[in-house]
Parts: C-alpha cells; structure tokens; sequence
C-alpha cells in the first residue's frame, strides 16, 4: 500500500507552533555526545538557554547518542558539567536517545503501516554510481540525493536501511524566526531519506522529531547547519500527526578559515576553571548570537551575565512580537 500525504500540506508553509492556544514553551539543548562544548555549540547552547529563559519557559537536555559508534565515552558527563559551570541550569532530568530506541520503533511502525517506508539495499557507492551516470557531479562526505533505485523493489524492512517514501510534489514551506520564509523542495533537493540504517540504528531525522513531539518541546532554537534537515522533520512531523514547533536558526561560530568550529576542525574545549576566561567566552558566544554590550562586558557573576543576557534576548523577542 501507498499513500501520500494531503497535497494541501505539500504546498504549505508551516510557521512553526500555529496551535490554537499557546503551549507552555518548552525548548531543548540537543548535544551530540562527540566531545567536550565548544564555543560554537556553547553559543547554542547558551542561545537555546536564554529564549527559554526569556520566555518564561522551560529548558531540556537532551543527550543525543542514537548514533552509537560516534558516541565518545564520557563526553555527555563533560557536556553536562560544561552547562552547569557555565550557569545553565536545566529543568527536567537530562535524557538519552539511546534508551528511547523503543519510542523511535513505534514512530517507524507508525509510517510502515501507512505505506511510507520501503527497504533499501544501495551502499554509497552504489548511489554515487547511479548519480555520476546520470551526470551529477560528486564531492566526497556529499549528501547524496537518492536516486529512487529500491523505491519499487518491494524488499524486505528487515534487514535492509529504511526509507521515507516522499510524493513528487513535496515543497516544504516554513518561517524561521530569524532568518524568515524558507523552503526546500524534498523530493528534488533530499530525496527518500533514510530513517533506520542497514545496521538497525534509527537516523537522527526520526530521533529528533519523536523525541521533539514526546518531550512536548515546543521552540527549536539551533545551529544554522541543520537548518536543511528542518524540512525533513517538517515532513516527518505531518506524517507521523504531530504539530511542528517554532524554529530559529543560529548563526555558526566559524574558525579563521571560515570553517564551522566543530571537533573535525578542532575546535577547543571551552575553560570551566576560570570566571574571567568564561565570562569571556560567554562574551564572545554573545557576540555571535547579536546581543554583546558593554553591561555584559563588566567583571560580574557568571550568574549576574546570564540575568542581564535574558534581558538583552527579551529586547529582542519584544522587537520579534512587534515586526
Ligand atoms: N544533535 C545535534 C547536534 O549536536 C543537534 C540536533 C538538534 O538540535 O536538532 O548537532
């Protein structure tokens, strides 16, 4: 059986939280436990932290290892005593994807019953391949768009990757609260994306959008690298029935060379020891995120930071609400 989602949809422009009464916001700080913060994913971190904040909300952590063999062992306890070092205090027990794999087997089940997932047995190569001879041009670590190649194959969901069936006509349209309309054709641009890997692990595409919807997680605020996987989920939200929340994108902290700070260009991890070396860091992460000034300049608490930094985000959403 095939079934496609409600055309209305495809054309659609999601803004995010369009709910017919407001919810408690709910935000959440998602780290990859791949390594210890550094600026740049302290900058998210410390973003995320001040819209809750400054919303009068809540604030999860949520450690997400659904990825295991990039897991490094340790890392989440550093990621957990970088945040409280630096003041950012969660509000409910952080959680781990790891043990949530039954949650992400019923959302799958979910989209298996309507139609929506087909097995796909194509290595990477095999995709290159299919790729390069229809004359696209390939550089290496790409993501690939998926040619279709098992689409009608009707393989077994067994022991095969898992792909999302995605109709042809599937613009997804949304508004991030800071960089605006946005819109990505998925079926051109993506193509059936994979939601659990040949080797049984569930993609972070399926992962996110559960954990989003059972976390009742109501603001994504995050790096501006995922802002490409936001349709996805966007598609991944309609299919499964769950709302979609709001979405702001942050601006990437880059190295000299222009490269995002990531443990691939490493990035160094930040100081916990030292006030005056956090609150510089804390300075610059501010930089990044438009809110630096000279009251946030001063030698003060970290505490002290973060409760003037609420009132410059609360500035900003007051300026957001008016335009
Ligand atoms: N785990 C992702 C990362 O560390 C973030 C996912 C998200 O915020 O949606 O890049």
């Amino acid at each position: 059986m095939t079934t496609s989602l409600n055309p209305q949809f495809n054309q659609g422009t999601r803004s995010g939280g369009s709910r017919q009464s407001p919810k408690p916001y709910r935000g959440r700080f998602a780290p990859s436990p791949t390594g210890p913060l550094h600026l740049g994913s302290l900058t998210t971190a410390l973003g995320s932290w001040l819209d809750a904040r400054a919303h009068g909300g809540m604030w999860l952590v949520r450690i997400e290892d659904v990825d295991t063999p990039r897991t490094v062992p340790g890392a989440d306890q550093l990621i957990l005593e970088q945040l409280k070092a630096y003041g950012l205090e969660w509000d409910e027990e952080p959680t781990w994807q790891s043990e949530r794999t039954s949650l992400y087997q019923k959302g799958l089940d979910q989209l298996i019953a309507k139609g929506l997932i087909y097995g796909c047995q194509c290595s990477r190569k095999q995709i290159e391949d299919v790729l390069q001879l229809a004359g696209v041009s390939i550089s290496p670590n790409q993501e690939l768009i998926y040619p279709g190649t098992c689409r009608e194959q009707h393989l077994s969901i067994e022991n095969h990757a898992l792909r999302m069936r995605l109709p042809k006509d599937c613009v997804i349209g949304f508004v991030d609260r800071g960089l605006g309309k946005q819109s990505q054709d998925l079926h051109r641009q993506v193509g059936d994306f994979v939601l659990r890997r040949a080797d049984g692990l569930f993609t972070y595409q399926l992962a996110v959008v559960v954990d989003d919807q059972a976390q009742r997680v109501t603001h994504v605020v995050r790096g501006a690298d995922l802002l490409s996987n936001t349709a996805r989920q966007i598609y991944l939200q309609c299919a499964l029935g769950y709302e979609t929340p709001h979405y702001l994108h942050l601006p990437l902290v880059t190295n000299t060379a222009g490269e995002k700070l990531s443990k691939q260009t490493q990035a160094a991890a930040i100081e916990m020891h030292s006030r005056e070396i956090m609150l510089a860091t804390l300075n610059r992460a501010a930089h990044y995120l438009g809110i630096a000034d000279t009251t946030l300049a001063q030698q003060i608490s970290i505490a002290q930071w973060l409760g003037i930094a609420t009132e410059r985000w609360n500035d900003r959403l007051v300026k957001e609400c008016s335009s």
